[in-house]
């Protein structure tokens, strides 16, 4: 039985399931704040997390945030000055990390066995104290407390608190039990990487891939080191048609398949084993608090998936749940209301950005259509290289470094449209140069194309269905904020309500 009374009726003000980094960082927020934390998790540290390792400019800020820009071992982790984008081998554009006021103008790869290891050493610097090996199993919230279930290596036992985060990861059980069942598939995104060494010369620059063989989904190359790289893949898990094929397998074909990652590798060797772990996106019908229980990172959905990346919203919803407590205490009001204003925190910073990478997220996941997706990458990659300030704007919103109604604004809408025309025209003529046989061609090559597509369409019709409501669902979700956004007069330059972050301009 685990011992660990500070008052006579709680083991801790707070129990936090979970010290990745939303558990860690929210742990540390509060032991700061003089509150007593037990961080539970049910492995031992270091410990390795199946990630790609690219910690973004935001997530960098909330980690400056905690002091640990000072570290030996942070200031040695790799720089990244610039991404690469590639569709089939080929080389689309190369831009810097879109310089954001109040940012640093950079990412890091900073392997997970260290980074999470250094939140959570900060958080019991702070006055946390850290359970490992010790799973949390269970919670009942009550009007006095909340009981949470654990097992650990002196077995069960009940830890009383006044308030639970769950941020144990994207197959939660707090989640699970906060919301009386398990992630749908249609929000999940299965991912895998491994690490390579003896790569040529790895750079500051990070490459993601896209192929028609793997869309909707891309890899990545992220550098490590001088001469070491993270890669993977990653692919929604739901896609029409399904998709049978082994990701593992496609992702160790790639490695000597794809030109521009070959390129980039050289004779690199792999280093360990390929490794998986499935993401959560974000889904906003589903709660995030309940009463005494707030879910924070992977566990709340916290996740971009446009390009899964998490930590940043992990690290920034433990500062917020955190947060949330600490005005709580003082209200003495851990009632769900009490705890809603987290709630409504996230839907006001991030709901609008994961509403479009939903949105995005489902046209995608319909294979058929694959070739215009495809399409409209290369068009936005056309008005990018012609308009640096196009690029940083699209480039910051697939990072998430700007709000994602930054795309919606009239004059991306309008500069993207301009773009799309002068393509498809330029297209047009070149076809028509190549006189009326070719003409005639491509328009049967189209209309089979097309046929191809309903055929297989009215094949799967469920699926079809299910699509369909799935793009008219996320479309309406995120409708009301677009129009919300465009009807403002200077709704570019629109920052939200007491923003957190990314409400600073592009430098
Ligand atoms: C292949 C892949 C690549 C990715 N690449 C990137 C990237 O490059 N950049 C990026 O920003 N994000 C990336 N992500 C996402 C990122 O890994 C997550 O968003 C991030 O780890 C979320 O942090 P977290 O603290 O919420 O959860 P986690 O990091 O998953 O931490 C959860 C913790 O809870 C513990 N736990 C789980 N269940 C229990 C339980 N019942 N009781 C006690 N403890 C429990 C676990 O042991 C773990 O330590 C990637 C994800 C994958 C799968």
């Amino acid at each position: 039985m685990l011992t660990l009374k500070i008052a006579a009726a709680f083991d801790g003000d707070v129990i936090v399931a979970g010290a990745g980094p939303a558990g860690a960082a929210a742990a540390a927020h509060l032991a700061d704040a003089g509150f007593a934390v037990l961080l539970i998790d049910h492995q031992q540290f270091p410990r390795d997390k199946v990630c790609g390792d690219f910690v973004g400019p935001a997530a960098l800020l909330e980690l400056h945030r905690l002091g640990m820009a000072a570290l030996p071992g942070y200031r040695q982790t790799n720089i990244i000055h610039e991404a690469a984008l590639y569709l089939n081998g080929r080389h689309l554009i190369t831009h810097p990390i879109p310089r954001v006021a109040g940012m640093p103008a950079h990412g890091r790869v900073i392997a997970r066995k260290a980074l999470d290891q250094w939140i959570l050493d900060r958080a019991r610097a702070a006055g946390a104290r850290v359970l490992e090996n010790t799973r949390v199993q269970g919670f009942a919230s009550d009007a006095g407390g909340v009981s949470v279930t654990v097992k650990g290596p002196a077995g069960r036992a009940t830890l009383r608190a006044q308030a639970l985060i769950g941020a144990d990861g994207s197959s939660s059980v707090v989640a699970r039990l906060l919301r009386g069942h398990a992630v749908p598939d249609r929000n999940r995104i299965v991912a895998m990487r491994c690490y390579m060494d003896g790569l040529p010369d790895t750079g500051n620059r990070c490459d993601l891939y896209f192929s028609d063989a793997t869309f909707p989904g891309y890899y990545w190359l992220f550098p490590t080191g001088p001469n070491a790289a993270n890669v993977g893949i990653g692919m929604v898990r739901e896609t029409l048609p399904r998709n049978e094929e082994h990701l593992r397998q496609r992702m160790l074909q790639l490695l000597t398949s794809d030109p521009a990652l070959r390129a980039r590798l050289g004779n690199a060797q792999l280093r360990g084993p390929v490794t998986g772990w499935p993401l959560t996106t974000y889904d906003a019908a589903l709660p995030c608090v309940g009463r005494r229980v707030l879910l924070a990172g992977d566990a709340a959905g916290l996740i971009n998936p446009l390009n899964g990346e998490g930590i940043q919203y992990a690290m920034l919803s433990g500062r917020w749940a955190a947060e949330t407590l600490i005005a709580a205490r003082a209200r003495d009001d851990f009632s769900h209301a009490g705890l809603l204003p987290y709630a409504q925190r996230i839907e006001r910073e991030l709901r609008f950005d994961m509403a479009l990478a939903r949105l995005i997220v489902q046209l995608i996941r319909n294979r058929h259509l694959t070739p215009l997706w495809l399409e409209a990458l290369h068009i936005i990659v056309a008005r990018a290289r012609a308009d640096p300030a196009y690029a940083d704007i699209t480039g910051g919103v697939l990072a998430g470094l700007v709000p994602a109604r930054r795309v919606m604004g009239a004059d991306i809408l309008r500069k993207s449209a301009q773009q799309a025309v002068l393509s498809l025209a330029g297209m047009g003529a070149q076809h028509l140069l190549r006189g009326r046989a070719h003409c005639l061609r491509l328009g049967l090559r189209t209309g089979t194309a097309a046929a191809g597509v309903a055929l297989s369409m009215a094949a799967h019709p469920r699926a079809a269905l299910d699509w369909g409501l799935g793009v008219a669902g996320s479309a309406l979700e995120l409708g009301g904020g677009v129009a919300g956004a465009l009807l403002r007069p200077g709704a570019q330059e629109h920052t939200p309500a007491a923003p957190d972050y990314r409400s600073r301009s592009i430098m």
